[in-house]
């Protein structure tokens, strides 16, 4: 079986505290591969080779860094199918939803290209007498990031590229569950020519991950997972006085008005609801058709479209989805459809019985469907992350509105609708941070700053775009006089410009 490693200051290094995590193949169930999880002192050593780099790289030009980050953009393309494959087998998402997920990452290092334009700082010349005002934007230094297993190169891309087109050196502690994309990437930055620890991957579990937060070298701490360990993060590096961005959960909602495109409707859900198997923070996990007649069409397409799913291995082009990423993960979801059933929902599709034929080991499940949802139940309150859509029957736009209003998470939210003063009363009411109009999963472009409200993100900066350039960065402002023969003596007053 593969040993695998971390990568740090441009080499691989292998495990030294002796614990290992497996990494299987999701979709025949084997294991594949042995991940080390860092002790501290691995941890220490990972950090101090990053602080090395910091002076060398923050001095950098700004150009320079750039041109790393088109050289990697071109590695990504040119490796794409390798790439793709990697996140397929780990992952089990089918190959062309793993290539997206890769594309959607690419666009930040794009991003990233151009992001010398963004740290341009402001000026005023002669605030006062002889007195010039500028602020720039300076590196953090050393940075971590840590991330979730249901985007192993797209999450991982929205940080990585900013910090360190932005001058910092970046450590990522990936997901133990799908690790090797992560590497990939680190030894792809080296050959764009990055210097060795100004990407570092470092592997490991909840150990790792306190460390990196204890640890004063490491000046920002940007993380995506779950509700509850964001929430840890967050509460944990702010004590240790750190800058913290920490994206969680989501239960993403789609409202389907009377007046919607019906087949264009059942298609979006389809897609965000099925496609990746439901692993995606931007999944729709509840649909909430307006009034009975809309919800009894909604459900009477919406059957046969998913009885007829074409589930298998994430490699066969055939497939539109692939199994679950592991054995305990399928337990989970597979629980939460029992639930839903004890709960008293109708399961309309039950995918529980879903064997591949020749894949009876990988962790499949078959697309599931709920009608008759209610608010009080668990399957609604809580993030079920698998191939679980759940109908909330919703008599009046007001309660359309009230429900991912009022929900615990506000990730996503969409609605569907020919009407135009019904969309825009939507948008400009819910209390959801990304809102799709017509589009079932409206991620933001790289451009643009991803992120949600509510208990779906923590801090007050959001992923990639501008906010990610001022995560990554602190302004220095600076007051500045070259005498001119000014002498007017100490001044024992608070300066105003006009004593100056
Ligand atoms: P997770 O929270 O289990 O793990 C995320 C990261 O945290 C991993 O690197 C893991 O090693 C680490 N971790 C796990 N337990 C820890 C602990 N006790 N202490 C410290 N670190 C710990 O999440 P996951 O299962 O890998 O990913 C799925 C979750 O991520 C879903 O909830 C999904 O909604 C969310 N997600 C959110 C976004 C977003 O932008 N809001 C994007 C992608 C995924």
């Amino acid at each position: 079986m593969q040993q695998l490693h971390h990568f740090i200051h441009g080499s691989e290094v292998a495990g030294q505290s002796g614990r290992f995590s497996p990494v299987y193949n999701a979709s025949t169930g084997e294991q594949i591969s042995e991940l080390p999880l860092a002790g501290v002192d691995e941890v220490r050593a990972c950090i101090a080779s990053s602080q090395k780099a910091v002076p060398e790289w923050a001095a950098t030009s700004p150009s320079n860094r750039a041109r790393v980050m088109f050289r990697f953009k071109e590695l990504l393309e040119k490796n794409m199918d390798e790439l793709s494959e990697i996140v397929s087998i780990e992952h089990g998402k089918v190959k062309s939803d793993a290539a997206g997920s890769i594309t959607r990452g690419l666009e930040v290092v794009e991003f990233s290209c151009g992001i010398p334009q963004m740290l341009k700082g402001e000026y005023s010349g002669n605030v006062a007498g002889g007195i010039d005002l500028y602020s720039i934007r300076q590196p953090l230094g050393v940075v971590a990031g840590i991330t979730p297993f249901n985007f192993p190169a797209m999450v991982p891309m929205w940080m990585f590229p900013v910090a360190i087109a932005c001058g910092n050196c970046f450590i990522l502690k990936p997901s133990e569950k799908d690790p090797s994309l992560p590497l990939r990437l680190g030894e792809l930055m080296l050959e764009a020519g990055a210097p060795p620890g100004v990407l570092n991957v470092l592997n490991g579990d909840k150990l790792a991950v306190d460390t990196l937060i204890e640890e004063p070298e490491v000046k920002a701490i940007s993380f995506v997972g779950s509700t509850p360990i964001a929430n840890y993060v967050y509460e944990r590096a702010a004590h240790f006085g750190k800058r913290v961005q920490a994206m969680g959960g989501a239960k993403n909602h789609m409202i389907v008005m009377p007046d919607a495109d019906m087949e264009l409707v059942v298609d979006a859900l389809m897609g965000a609801g099925y496609g990746s198997a439901g692993e995606r923070c931007m999944a729709v996990s509840v649909a909430v058709p307006v009034g009975q007649d809309t919800a009894d069409e909604l459900v009477a397409r919406l059957k046969p479209r998913i009885e007829a799913l074409k589930i298998g291995p994430s490699l066969d082009p055939e497939s539109e989805m692939g199994p679950l990423v592991s054995a305990e993960h399928l337990a989970k979801v597979r629980g939460y459809v029992d639930l839903g059933v004890e709960e008293g929902a109708d399961l309309v599709v039950d995918g529980r019985d879903f064997h591949a034929q020749g894949y009876e080991d990988g962790f499949f499940l078959g697309g599931c469907l709920f009608d008759n949802v209610t608010d009080d139940m668990r399957i609604y309150k809580e993030e079920i992350f698998g191939p679980v859509l759940s109908v909330v029957r919703a008599p009046d736009f007001d309660e359309a509105l009230r429900l991912p209003s009022e929900h615990e998470f506000g990730n996503g939210v969409a609605i569907f609708t020919r009407d135009g003063d019904a969309a825009r009363a939507f948008t400009d009411q819910v209390e959801v941070g990304m809102v799709g109009v017509n589009v079932p999963i409206p991620v933001p472009m790289a451009f643009y700053s991803f992120g949600g409200w509510k208990r779906s993100a923590f801090g007050d900066s959001n992923q990639h775009g501008p906010d990610g350039v001022h995560f990554y960065t602190r302004t220095k402002t600076v007051t500045s006089r070259w005498p001119t023969g000014i002498r007017a003596g100490a001044e024992f007053a608070m300066p105003t410009p006009g004593s100056s």
